[in-house]
Formats: structure tokens, sequence, C-alpha cells
């Protein structure tokens, strides 16, 4: 807090300065556990878009600044440097996530932990890449090789989930493949990435290559999107902005990235629950799946699809334990899941749950906001069990991003893969078994981004995230989080050039 709270109203970095917004506006940042301030910061405009595009276009200097530069060792030695330094605040960080978006501390300190990694892992992997592959070109006289070059100027615009996180998902490959860069975090829940940026900038990277605008989608996240001095836009959030994203980004052909929303199935055969060992875990993890954050995950699995014969015992179960979840702000030790991020977030809740009540669904568990008096001021829900949920409802087909669990039920494999892949997402999604051959050949034909056996949430930095059909376009972590960041260029060396002859006069 000490670190935010000293630049509170100066949160916008261009070219290596931390300024207030040009039109002087501020927001103030609340605390989602008792709607109380938190910071009050900068609230950016088109203006200050500008001028940290201008700043990052200047630093890139068509490829040629001071970053794109540098060599891949040192470019991968600030990165590790960036780790080191999230580590060393991995309690203050924590703490400040927990904080803004309102998860438990215990989940601030692991996400610390998990953009740690990323940054390591890019830093890994463009020192160990090697540089460029040579192309067999049939020819003894030719030299072809195709190298990696960094793409330009990249926007990144991230949503309030996982604040710190999905910055770090785009920030580190993009400076690990030496872009220049302007993030913009949601108005929601900029105070990580406003310290992340101090880290960057106190690990070494020159000014003018990662610059920060705080401040609304629109017009910050808009301006970013259409400006012609972008070469990228990387956008992880909703499927509504995302769509806008890419129409703004058409007219000047940028590359796009996006990682949207979900509504992610976790299919549970009856096998799976044969022994009192797999019951426990299964109905354990489809509550982790589900409430985790307090449902607001993009990969949450908020769909639970289960074998028909196997459903009241799993849903009784599921039931009992979800009325037992403890709510709380994020630092009360006894608190398992804490608010939602927003009055609008709370409200969107409600109004799913009404309108699956409306259309048949059974409550089991929760349906509404906690009794508690010292829970009274925040934006708190109770983890929620709708069971008899069918397709042609609306929460069963949309995206809720709170702690919202729908149940179907199934007879077959092929009814259960029909269902999971019925949705017009595809981010990931979770199959349960004992069989092992079930398991493969079920996961094998979903149509998600990430598919996990007998878990669910686990992911891998190595390991490429992101959707088909509607949760987006492109990969980010792994070697293709990489790739997104740069563009190929085939260099193709005549060693000893004649005339073609082609036109003969
Ligand atoms: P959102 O779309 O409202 O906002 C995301 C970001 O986009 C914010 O920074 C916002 O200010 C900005 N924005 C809004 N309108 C814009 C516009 N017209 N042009 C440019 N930028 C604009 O999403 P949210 O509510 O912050 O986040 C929740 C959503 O994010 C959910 O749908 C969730 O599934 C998704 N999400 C996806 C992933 C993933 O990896 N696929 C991860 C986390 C969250």
């Amino acid at each position: 807090m000490r670190e935010v709270s000293e630049h509170q109203e100066k949160s916008i970095h261009v070219a290596g300065e931390w300024r207030t917004a040009a039109s002087g506006a501020t927001r103030e940042v609340l605390d989602p556990a008792d709607a109380t301030i938190l910071a009050v910061v900068a609230e950016g405009g088109a203006e200050d878009a500008d001028a940290a595009i201008a700043a990052a276009h200047e630093a890139f200097g068509n490829g040629r600044g001071p970053w794109p530069s540098t060599p891949v060792a040192e470019r991968a030695a600030l990165l590790r440097r960036v780790a080191d330094l999230l580590q060393r605040d991995r309690e203050e960080l924590g703490l400040l996530e927990s904080r803004d978006a309102g998860k438990t501390l215990e989940e601030g300190r692991v996400d610390v932990d998990c953009v740690t990694d990323a940054f390591r892992y890019f830093a890994d992997l463009v020192v160990n890449e090697g540089g460029g592959r040579v192309v067999d070109a049939g020819s003894p006289d030719v030299h072809s090789v195709v190298v990696h070059e960094p793409v330009g100027v990249c926007a990144l615009i991230t949503p309030w989930n996982y604040p710190l996180l999905q910055a770090s998902w785009k920030i580190a490959p993009a400076l690990a493949a030496g872009n220049t860069l302007v993030v913009k975090p949601s108005e929601i829940t900029p105070l990580t990435t406003i310290a992340l940026m101090r880290l960057v900038t106190e690990a070494g990277l020159p000014a003018g290559v990662a610059n920060l605008v705080t401040g609304p989608g629109d017009p910050v996240g808009a301006r970013m999107a259409e400006h012609p001095d972008v070469d990228l836009v990387s956008f992880t959030g909703g499927l509504a902005s995302g769509t806008k994203v890419m129409r703004a980004a058409a007219d000047t052909v940028k590359k796009v990235a996006l990682e949207l929303g979900g509504k992610n199935p976790n299919v549970v055969f009856a096998d799976a629950c044969v022994t009192a060992e797999g019951f426990d875990t299964a109905v354990d993890q489809a509550l982790n799946a589900a409430f985790i954050h307090s449902g607001q995950v993009c990969s949450a699995g908020s769909r639970l699809i289960v074998e028909e014969s196997l459903r009241e015992r799993f849903v009784a179960e599921l039931a009992r334990r979800a009325e037992r979840i403890r709510l709380g702000r994020g630092t009360d030790p006894d608190a398992e899941c804490g608010p939602l991020v927003s009055a609008a977030q709370l409200a969107r809740t409600e109004d799913y749950v009404a309108s699956a009540l409306a259309e048949g669904a059974v409550l089991r568990a929760g349906g509404e906001r906690p009794a508690e008096p010292h829970l009274r001021d925040g934006w708190f829900y109770r983890p929620t069990v709708l069971d008899r949920c069918h397709r042609s409802m609306r929460i069963v087909r949309e995206e809720v991003f709170g702690p919202v669990l729908t149940v179907e039920t199934f007879r077959t494999e092929d009814e259960a893969v029909a269902l999971a892949n019925d949705t017009e997402y595809g981010l990931a999604g979770g199959v349960w078994s004992s069989d092992a051959g079930r398991a493969r050949r079920v996961a094998g034909r979903l149509r998600h981004g990430t598919v996990w056996i007998n878990d669910f949430h686990p992911y891998l930095p190595q390991a490429e995230w992101g959707g088909f059909g509607k949760s987006g376009i492109g990969r980010e972590l792994g070697p293709a989080g990489l790739a997104e960041y740069r563009e190929s260029k085939h260099v193709y060396q005549n060693l000893a050039p004649r005339p073609v002859r082609w036109f003969k006069g």
C-alpha cells in the first residue's frame, strides 16, 4: 500500500515519468469488501493514451531503439530481475491484489508466484531457443534463414479478475521479444499493475519501453486499439469489449490477440465416484472449479455436467459443502471466498440467478447475499448451486462471472460430449473418470483450449493458454505466447547471383 499511495494521483507512466491525467481527472478505487476508498488514481483519457503510444513508438525507433537492439541474454536478465523483485515484494503485492480484486490473501500470494514463474519462463525461452531457423533452399548457392523480430508497439489491455497475472502474461513475452508497450489495466483494479511498472523500472528497463495509462476502456483502451502507431493489440476481457477492440484494430490491420470469456463444462462420469475417496475428490474439485475467487475466473467450471445416475448424491454433497464456504474480506484468515469485485458484478449475478429461477432452475444452495452484519457493506454473494438446468436457459449459455454453478445431466458419453461442446465459447473444461481411455477419448473430443482430466484449473507457463470459438484468438504462455509478439522475417541470400533472363529483350 505504501508504494501506491505515494503515487496515487500520478499513476500514468510515460517515457519514464509518473504523471497525473492530462485532464487532471481522478478515480476512486474501491475496496470490494466494504466499498471504502482504497486509492485514488489518475483517470486517463485519449490524450494520455496518445502520449504513451508516442513514447513507446519513439523508444521502438523502428526496431533500432535501445530495447529491441538489446541482446537477448540481457533482455532475459532483466526479466529475471523483475521476477526476483516480485518475490522480494511478494507479501506487499499479494496484499494489494487481495484488497483491490477482493481475493483471499493466499490467492494474492499465489498470483505473485505464478507471475514470477511467467517472467522466468519467458526469460529462459528466449535465451534457449537460439537465433533463427536455417531453411534448406535446395541449392548450395543460397543461404536462407527465418529470423524473429519484435512486432513494434504493443497495446496491452487487461481485466479486473487477475490484474497482476494478466498484465504479466502480456508484458513478459512482449519485453522478451524486444517490443515496446503501453499497458492499460482495468479501471476497477489498477493497483498491482502500477506496482509492477515500478518494479520493471527498478529492474532497469530503459525509459519509454513500458508505459502505463490508467483509465476507462473507452476512451483509453479504444484509442489504443485504433491508434495508427500501435502494431499489436493484446486484449483480455469480455466478449463484448473484445469484439469492439477487433473492429477498432481493423482499419490499421494490427495484429490482434483476444483472450475472452468462457462457459466451461466440468464433466463428471459416475465411475469417477465409485470409491469414497474418488467421490470426495470430484466434489471437492467441482467446488474449487466453480467458486474460487467467487467464480470470477475466465476458466471457472461453472457448468457441472454430471452422469444422471450420480446426480442426486453428487449435488446434495456439493450443495452441503457450498453452504459451508466461509465468506469474508481477503485478509480475514478464516475467509475462503471474497466479495465480487463491484456493485455492478453483484447486480449482474443476482439478475442471472433470478432469471434462472424464473426459467425453472432449482436452487440447492446460496441464491442470496449473506446475512452476516460484517459482510453487509461489501459486494458478497453466497456460493450458489442451481440444479435442473438446461441449454435453453440464459444462465447456461452466458458467462455470469460470479459464484454460480449450474447442473445438467447426461446418460451417455456422446451426450456428455455434446453438452460440453454446446457453447459458443471454448476456453477450458474438465473430465472426471476412473477409466483412463474414456477420459482421454472425451478430452480429445472437447472443443476447448485447455482440458483437465481428473483435475481443474492448473496451468503451466510452458503450455499455451487460450480459447476455441468466441473465447478468443491466439494464445498466451508457451512458445505460441511468445510468437504472438513477433514477426517472422525470411532472409534469402543468393551467394552466386546471375541474370534470370525471364524477360528476353
Ligand atoms: P471488460 O471487457 O469489461 O474489460 C476488460 C478491459 O477492457 C478493461 O481494461 C476495460 O477498461 C477495457 N475495455 C472496455 N471496453 C473497451 C473498448 N471499447 N476498447 C478497449 N478496451 C476496452 O472485461 P472485465 O469485466 O474487466 O473482465 C471480465 C472478462 O474478462 C470476463 O469475460 C472474463 O472471462 C474475461 N477474462 C478472460 C481471460 C482469458 O484468459 N480468456 C482471463 C481473465 C478474464
